[in-house]
């Protein structure tokens, strides 16, 4: 399919400048989500998901929703494949709109979830890359299938843009050894490239660059310690804009209690149950990714719920809910000790930025600590950044959402313009 302007026809979006607008697709194993980002003013123009990809058996259909204009558009159909998938979501741009020839398309971005020690930054993908992405595999077999597949039909599809991959992985490829080596035998982790890299990195990355445009401060003078808290979760200790140590590891099943993943447990906890519950690698791998965390205990995972039946007296939730507050005070802990002075608490995604109880609990009885939270403020109205810590305290306590798919967009205009892949990212 063509996206290149129609030179004739008028266009609607040339107030988004000269890089035009960039198409970002997430694809993961059932789904693809896709966002067009305007990266100079930040806004996303549309956006949509296509749900159930390849789950069209026993009469269950695919569902894409697109949004443009305010207007949401629900449809339920096949969706065999993520070629499909994405043919559906071009059509709706054509049929609802925008259109993407008027769109004027700069550049596909491809949010990839592992870069191994490979990619440190975004990367124009052409063969080569795909093929590295795909030898990637080994260290993610469940996210990175789907994004080479992802990367695969859409290079097919829109075949006249530039795309790009942009690594969850990339902003900890700077991590210190101390921080990213495990301590296990040395030459089992290097022929097995075991080691911690770091999820997220795109959404902890702009949030600790935004705090310090928010308080008009020059990142490299600020010691952050960035909370993204969605249904994945993990935390990052920033000094200077640089991470020093980030939660998740080999894969992001480590660290924080997440709302299906455990986090840290003993590995001891595997062998035992291999040896005694009879469990093989595949059940144990979905028990620890998929059957754990909050909704292994709980039986719940979205926070709404939680607080639902912590206010019903569900005594399981309650448990879940200190389990969870008791992990994350341990990562603040040790990563204040790791900073020395921590300047800002960011709180970011989904229960980050939207639960006040985590966020209350996160910092109460750290008073101590220089860390406290307003209660007023923490309550209060509003959707954007915003500081919830008293004025007292030596530490800011702060809620920023993220926005994963405008610094992907970002990063995507910066590799096209062969600029520094990390400089822009955190300037807007
Ligand atoms: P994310 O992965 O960042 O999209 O976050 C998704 C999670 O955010 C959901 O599973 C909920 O647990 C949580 N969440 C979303 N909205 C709210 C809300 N208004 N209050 C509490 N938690 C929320």
């Amino acid at each position: 399919m063509s996206i290149v302007p129609e030179a004739e026809r008028p266009n609607p979006y040339s107030a988004y400048g000269a890089h035009g607008s960039v198409l970002v697709l997430n694809s993961g194993s059932s789904s693809l989500k896709y966002q067009l980002v305007n990266p100079v003013g930040g806004e996303a123009i549309a956006a949509g998901i296509v749900e159930r990809i390849g789950e069209t058996s026993g009469g269950s259909q695919g569902i894409v929703t697109h949004t443009f204009a305010g207007n949401r558009t629900r449809r339920e159909v096949e969706v065999p494949d993520h070629g499909e998938a994405l043919r559906l979501a071009l059509g709706l741009f054509e049929e609802i709109g925008p259109r993407l020839a008027d769109a004027g398309i700069y550049a596909v971005g491809h949010r990839v979830v592992h870069g191994g020690s490979e990619f440190s930054g975004p990367v124009v993908v052409d063969d080569d890359v795909v093929a590295r992405i795909d030898a990637l595999v080994p260290l993610a077999p469940l996210h990175n299938p789907a994004n080479v597949q992802g990367i695969r039909v859409a290079r097919e599809l829109l075949d006249d843009v530039p795309h790009v991959a942009v690594f969850d992985t990339a902003f900890f490829s700077s991590l210190p050894a101390e921080a990213y080596t495990y301590a296990i035998d040395r030459q089992v982790a290097a022929e097995h490239d075991v080691r911690r890299y770091g999820f997220h990195g795109t959404s902890h990355q702009y949030v600790a660059g935004k705090v310090a445009r928010v308080l008009g401060r020059r990142v490299q003078d600020l010691n952050t310690i960035v909370l993204h808290l969605g249904n994945g979760a993990s935390a990052s200790a920033v000094s200077g804009g640089v991470p020093i140590d980030t939660s998740m590891g080999l894969t992001p099943l480590e660290g924080l209690v997440m709302g299906t993943r455990s986090g840290d447990i003993d590995p001891a906890v595997v062998f035992h149950l291999a040896r005694n519950a009879g469990m093989g690698i595949d059940e144990l791998d979905r028990l620890l990714n998929k059957r754990s965390g909050v909704l292994g205990m709980a039986g719940v995972n979205d926070f709404r719920e939680l607080r639902r039946l912590i206010d019903e007296g569900d005594e399981h939730a309650a448990l879940a809910f200190d389990v969870y507050i008791h992990r994350l005070k341990k990562y603040v802990g040790a990563y204040a000790a790791l900073l020395g002075r921590v300047d800002v608490i960011a709180f970011t995604a989904g229960v980050g930025e939207n639960d006040t109880f985590v966020r209350a609990a996160v910092c109460e009885g750290l008073a101590g600590m220089g860390i406290a939270v307003d209660p007023e403020r923490n309550t209060g109205a509003g959707s954007g950044e915003r500081i919830i810590s008293p004025d007292w305290t030596s530490t800011l306590v702060m809620v920023i959402p993220t926005q994963e798919e405008l610094a992907i967009a970002r990063q995507c205009v910066e590799a096209v313009d062969g600029q520094h892949p990390t400089a822009a990212v955190t300037s807007g």
